[in-house]
């Protein structure tokens, strides 16, 4: 079976990729979201992206925000140049978790990626997809597309199921206000 590095942005996201990917691929779930604030928050995610890969027996793999040492390093080295993107702060969003993918696929010479961002139906899903395929093509990798979007809350639900955490914004700091 072919391994694929699934980008993986929260537990909730990740039952209805993995489901769909399982079957065809030995995943390693990749955790890359300096979006993510506050702290606590990135903390709460990231413990249920491992709790919910422990359950599933998925292997995992992950790189840590630059500025969880120093809180007010997220203004500089994130959410300033997310809202400075001439095509706006999500793609800015995708592409450095996208990029940040494909890094670590090299790395760990993984030829196939795919990202959990494509579950959600409140993304862009159509730049996601074609992100990640330019992305794809630069660093000679093949992505996987997959749609999701239809069994996302089966997903969602099942990770409520067992207990898990479930966050109520996107991530960002900008997002919390919504
Ligand atoms: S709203 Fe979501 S996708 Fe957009 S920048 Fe914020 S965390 Fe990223």
């Amino acid at each position: 079976m072919q391994k694929i590095l699934l980008h993986t942005c929260c537990a909730p996201c990740s039952a209805s990729t993995i489901s769909l990917l399982q079957e065809q691929y030995d995943i390693v779930s990749f955790w890359y979201n300096p979006n993510i604030y506050p702290l606590q928050e990135y903390e709460l995610r990231k413990k249920a992206w491992q709790e919910y890969m422990q359950f599933l027996k998925i292997r995992i793999t992950e790189k840590n925000a630059q500025w969880l040492s120093n809180d007010e390093l997220y203004e500089s080295v994130w959410l300033d140049k997310a809202v400075r993107c001439d095509k706006g702060r999500c793609y800015f969003c995708y592409e450095k978790r996208l990029e940040e993918t494909a890094i670590r696929a090299k790395e760990l010479g993984i030829l196939n990626f795919s990202t959990t961002l494509l579950a959600s139906p409140y993304q862009k899903h159509e730049d996601i997809q074609q992100l990640a395929q330019n992305i794809a093509e630069l660093n000679g990798l093949n992505f996987v597309y997959i749609d999701p979007r239809k069994i996302f809350y089966t997903g969602v639900n099942q990770v409520k199921k067992i207990g898990l955490y479930s966050q109520k914004y996107c991530g960002c700091k900008l997002s919390i206000r919504k």
